[in-house]
């Protein structure tokens, strides 16, 4: 589990920027991340803990990739519509 701070995911969600992966929601907290160059198909996962954030990605990367930057806008709009929908 790799933890994800403000610079790790901004280096990501740069770098998704630039590649444009296909993201597909699998269920809450879990996405699939496709190349669309490649076909490459990857999972990401997020997890919270006291109050960190943790991301999980299936790819040979040891820090916090692109597929993680890639999920991580999806994650964001759905956990404030699954926040504001519980309130
Ligand atoms: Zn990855």
């Amino acid at each position: 589990m790799l933890e994800i701070t403000k610079e790790n995911i901004e280096k990501a969600i740069e770098k998704a920027r630039i590649t444009k992966p296909k993201v597909k929601v699998l269920e809450f907290r879990r996405y699939a991340v496709t190349n669309k160059t490649t076909g490459a198909n990857y999972e990401v996962s997020f997890t919270k803990i006291g109050g960190k954030k943790f991301a999980d990605c299936t790819c040979p990367a040891t820090k916090i990739c692109y597929h993680i930057g890639a999920s991580i806008g999806a994650h964001i709009v759905l956990a404030e519509q699954m926040h504001t929908a519980t309130r």
